[in-house]
C-alpha cells in the first residue's frame, strides 16, 4: 500500500513562545530551529517579523535549514488595500519560505473584534493570499476559531476556508483556538471541510484545553487533514498546543497511522525524540515532565516487583512500544517495593553479571531497603545505586580520599552598606602519594565545596574536566525519630550524559558532600579512570 505524506508544522517559536514565563533569545530560537530541522519537521514557524525586533532579526539571518521556514502575520486590515498595508509589507520583506496568515472565520469575531463586514473579511483573505502567492511565497492560512465558528455559522466558516484555498493557499489550517472542541466533533467537522477543500490542503491546529489536542489532531487526520501543527512538549499558552513529540511517537509507531502515512521524521531520527524533548526543557531551564508519553523519565519505569519480573521475561508484557525506538530507556525502579527482579535487571543494565541466588544480590536488596527507610531514594538517583551495587559486588577503586574539609559562610556589610554573603571551602585530598589542598569561594557553601573538590584531583583532573552540576534539590524528611536532609544532585558531562546522585544526613553540608562525592566517583568509573 502506498503511504500518504503527512506534514508536520512546528510553532514552538511562535505559539509556544506565548507561554507564561517563556522568553526565547535569538540564540535559543536558532538552536531550537536547528534541532527541529534535524529531526525532520517540514515547517518551522519562526515568529512575527515586523511585529517584534527579535523576530525581524531572526528572519534576516542565514539559517541554513532544510525545512520551510515560515513567517506568521495578519491578513490585510479592514479598509486598507493589500498593497498599502505595512504589516503585510513587513511579512513580504522577511526572508521566509512561506507565510502563514491568521484570519477570522467565526462571523461573531468578524463583526465584534474586527468591526467589519463578513464580505470584507473574505476579501481580506483573498487579497492577502493572492499577494503573497504573487510574491513567490508558499501560503498557509490559519482559520482562527474555526470550530467554534463552524458551530455558530457553518456556511461562513466553510466560505473562509474555501476562499483561502481558491486564492492559492497551499494549506488551509483549521484552528481550535480556544481548545474546547472534542475529538468526535473535530472528526465530523473536518470531514465537511475536506468535502469542499481537498484533504491534502487541510491542516489542524489544536490547543489542549481539554487535554485532547493530540487526540484532536489525530481525529482531523482520520477525517482527511494532512498537515498537523503543534509544539515541542506541547508548549503554549494556557494548557498548551498539540504536543508534536507525542504525535511523532504515535504517527511513527502505531500501525493505524504508520501503515498509512509517511512523515519527515526517519526511524533513525525518531531515536533522538527523547533527546530533543529534554533539550527544550534545558533551554527553558526547567525540569522535564517525568510522565510525558514516550519520552518522560518514567514513561518506561516499572516499580512493582511482579511487573518487573514479567518485563524481564518479555518487555512487551508491560510496554506498548520499545523504549529505545524513541531514545528512551526501560527503568526498573529499585525501591522499597522492589523485588529481586528489579535489582537483577538494574545490575544487567549497568553491566554487572550476577546470579539470581547470589547472596550478594540478596544483601544489596536488604541494604537498599534499609537505606530507603532512613531517607535514601534510589529510584531518583541512578548513579548512586550504580555505585552502591558496584561497591557491594566489589568493583569500585579507591581513587582518592578526602581527609578533611572545612566550609564557612560569612555575612558582612558591603561597601554600599548592603549585606554580602560569601562562602569558602577548603578541601584536603589524598590521591595516591600526593596530598593536595584546594580552596574555593562560592555563592553558597555547597557551591564552594563543589568547586574546591573539583579544583584539583591530581591525575584524575582530566577525567572530571567536563563534569558540571546542573541541578541541586534539597528536601527535609522525617525519617525515624529525627528530621534529615535529602540532597539530590544532577550532573552532566561533556557528552551530554546526565546522572543523579543522593546524600542523606541530618546535616545539609554532609548530605551534599555525599552526593557530590558520588557524582565525581561515578564519572571516574564511567570514564574508565585507572585505580
Ligand atoms: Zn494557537
Amino acid at each position: 500500500m502506498v503511504r500518504e505524506r503527512l506534514y508536520l508544522f512546528d510553532t514552538t517559536l511562535r505559539d509556544g513562545a506565548q507561554t507564561n514565563g517563556v522568553d526565547f533569545t535569538l540564540h535559543d530560537k536558532l538552536a531550537i530551529a536547528a534541532m527541529l530541522d534535524d529531526l525532520g519537521i517540514d515547517y518551522i514557524e519562526g515568529g512575527y517579523p515586523g511585529a517584534n525586533p527579535l523576530d525581524t532579526e531572526l528572519f534576516a539571518q542565514d539559517r541554513g535549514l532544510k525545512c520551510t521556514f515560515t513567517a506568521f502575520g495578519m491578513t490585510r486590515r479592514p479598509g486598507r488595500s493589500a498593497a498599502n498595508d505595512p504589516g503585510l509589507a513587513a511579512l513580504l520583506a522577511a526572508q521566509a519560505d512561506a507565510i502563514c496568515f491568521v484570519a477570522k472565520s467565526w462571523d461573531y469575531h468578524v463583526r465584534v473584534a474586527l468591526e467589519t463586514t463578513l464580505e470584507d473579511n473574505l476579501a481580506s483573505i483573498r487579497d492577502s493570499v493572492t499577494r503573497a502567492v504573487d510574491a513567490g511565497r508558499e501560503v498557509l492560512l490559519d482559520c482562527e476559531h474555526f470550530f467554534d465558528g463552524y458551530k455558530a455559522n457553518p456556511d461562513y466558516a466553510l466560505a473562509c476556508a474555501r476562499c483561502a484555498y481558491e486564492a492559492g493557499a497551499r494549506w488551509v489550517v483549521l484552528c481550535d483556538t480556544n481548545g474546547g472542541t472534542l475529538p468526535h466533533e473535530i472528526e465530523t467537522i473536518v470531514a465537511t471541510v475536506t468535502a469542499v477543500v481537498p484533504g491534502h490542503h487541510v491542516g489542524i491546529h489544536a490547543h489542549n484545553d481539554t487535554e485532547q489536542a493530540v487526540a484532536n489532531s489525530l481525529a482531523a487526520v482520520r477525517a482527511g487533514a494532512r498537515h498537523i501543527q503543534g509544539t515541542l512538549n506541547g508548549l503554549g499558552e494556557r494548557c498548551g498546543n498539540a504536543n508534536l513529540i507525542s504525535l511523532i511517537g504515535t504517527l511513527k509507531l502505531k500501525a493505524h497511522y504508520a501503515g498509512r502515512f509517511d512523515i519527515g521524521v526517519t526511524d533513525a531520527k525518531l531515536a533522538n525524540l527523547a533527546k530533543v524533548s529534554r533539550a527544550l526543557d534545558e533551554i527553558l531551564n526547567r525540569a522535564g515532565n517525568r510522565h510525558a508519553p514516550y519520552v518522560g523519565e518514567s514513561a518506561f519505569a516499572t516499580k512493582a516487583g511482579i511487573h518487573a519480573s514479567a518485563i524481564l521475561k518479555d518487555p512487551a508484557t508491560y510496554e506498548h512500544v520499545r523504549p529505545e525506538t524513541v531514545g528512551n530507556r526501560r527503568k526498573l525502579l529499585v525501591s522499597d517495593q522492589a523485588g529481586r527482579s528489579n535489582v537483577l535487571a538494574e545490575l544487567e543494565r549497568i553491566g554487572i553479571a550476577a546470579e539470581r541466588d547470589d547472596p550478594r544480590v540478596v544483601r544489596l536488596l536488604d541494604v537498599v531497603k534499609e537505606r530507603e527507610a532512613i531517607g535514601y531514594a534510589y529510584e531518583a538517583a541512578d548513579a548512586s545505586f550504580d555505585l552502591l551495587a558496584r561497591r557491594m559486588l566489589g568493583r569500585v577503586p579507591e581513587y582518592f580520599d578526602v581527609t578533611q574539609f572545612d566550609v564557612n559562610v560569612e555575612q558582612r556589610i558591603g561597601p554600599k552598606g548592603e549585606r554580602v554573603s560569601v562562602s569558602m571551602a577548603v578541601v584536603k585530598v589524598t590521591v595516591g602519594d600526593e596530598h593536595l589542598i584546594s580552596a574555593a569561594e562560592g555563592n553558597g557553601p555547597v557551591n564552594a565545596l563543589d568547586l574546591a573538590l573539583r579544583k584539583d584531583l591530581g591525575k584524575y583532573q582530566p577525567y572530571i574536566k567536563g563534569l558540571n552540576l546542573t541541578d541541586y534539590r534539597v528536601r527535609i524528611l522525617n525519617a525515624g525519630t529525627e528530621a534529615v536532609t535529602r540532597v539530590l544532585i544532577e550532573s552532566e558531562d561533556e557528552n551530554g550524559e546526565h546522572w543523579t546522585t543522593i546524600g542523606v544526613s541530618p546535616n545539609i553540608i554532609d548530605a551534599s558532600f555525599e552526593a557530590l562525592m558520588d557524582s565525581i566517583v561515578y564519572k571516574l568509573v564511567k570514564s574508565g579512570a585507572p585505580a
